[in-house]
């Protein structure tokens, strides 16, 4: 296998156009056993190396690892939670931030609160001469792209983003996840929600109204979704029941009221 480290734009976009696959931390080599012809390693393309956070956010390098991310967190942040929840210590230790967000699955667990957050990718794809941006949504636009660089806003328009995730066992695979941002003024509340594994796309939505009818609003319009069966309602009500609870009982929450 042909190792190319690359560090330039050009670089890239010749891996890119000759169908290289790009490796962050080799995490899909190990586990199904691919062994390309060559592979192109952006872990050096310096652009954006390591984690540089200021008041207004991170931004991470292909270079960062989930583990690298998590210790640079603080314990209470959501992010840090969701990374808590991704496979064994050494699985991360080895994936990167930016192979798990730009790894479309059906059920991705960064996703769906890099959504809420608000994050952009910064890419290089075949038809620009230089870096291109634009929010992390999937499925992404610009195909292939090879992705430079993660921007999370340290500040986001929810008081209180949780994350729930569905699963046999640690290591078996994902069923399904959410990732819910509460925002309230008064008593109105908007929900906006993120779900992974209903669908090839994780399905976003948002409800609003009166904090006490949020719940019944969100099972609403997972019952008029049609295509989302009694089991799988169930299962995201229990989650959503659990994150609005948590909500209700925080404390800094009850300090303002
Ligand atoms: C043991 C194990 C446990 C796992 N547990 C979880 C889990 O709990 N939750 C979860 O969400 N996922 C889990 N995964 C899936 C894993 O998070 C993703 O596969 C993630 O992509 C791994 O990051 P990586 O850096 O190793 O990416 P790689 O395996 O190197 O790459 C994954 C994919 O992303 C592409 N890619 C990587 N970097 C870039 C880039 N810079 N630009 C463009 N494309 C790129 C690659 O071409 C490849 O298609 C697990 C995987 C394994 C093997």
């Amino acid at each position: 296998m042909r190792w190319i480290e690359a560090h330039t734009i050009r670089q890239v976009q010749r891996c890119l156009s000759a169908n290289v696959p790009i490796v962050g931390g080799g995490s899909w080599l190990l586990s199904d056993g691919s062994v390309p012809e060559a592979v192109c390693d952006l872990r050096e393309y310096p652009w954006a190396q390591g984690i540089t956070g200021n008041e207004s956010g991170w931004m991470i390098g292909p270079d960062v690892t989930l583990s690298q991310w998590l210790q640079a967190l603080d314990s209470e942040n959501v992010i840090a939670e969701v990374i808590r929840k991704m496979g064994t210590p050494i699985f991360r230790r080895v994936a990167t931030v930016i192979g798990a967000v730009a790894n479309p699955q059906p059920v991705a667990d960064l996703y769906p609160v890099m959504r809420l957050l608000g994050a952009d990718i910064f890419y290089i794809d075949l038809h620009h001469d230089s870096i291109q941006h634009e929010k992390l949504m999937w499925p992404f636009r610009a195909n292939p792209r090879a992705l430079v660089g993660l921007w999370v806003p340290a500040s986001t328009p929810y008081r209180f983003i949780a994350f729930r995730k569905y699963t046999k066992g640690r290591l078996t695979r994902v069923l399904l996840n959410l990732g819910t941002g509460l925002a309230q003024q008064g008593d109105i509340m908007t929900a906006d929600f993120v779900i992974g594994g209903l669908s090839q796309w994780p399905y976003e939505d948002r409800v609003a109204g009166a904090s006490h009818s949020i719940s019944h609003q969100i099972s609403q319009r997972l019952r008029n979704q049609g295509n989302i069966t009694p089991f799988y309602q169930a299962l995201i009500m229990e989650m959503c029941d659990d994150v609005l609870n948590q909500w209700e009982h925080r404390a800094d929450r009850r300090s303002e009221l």
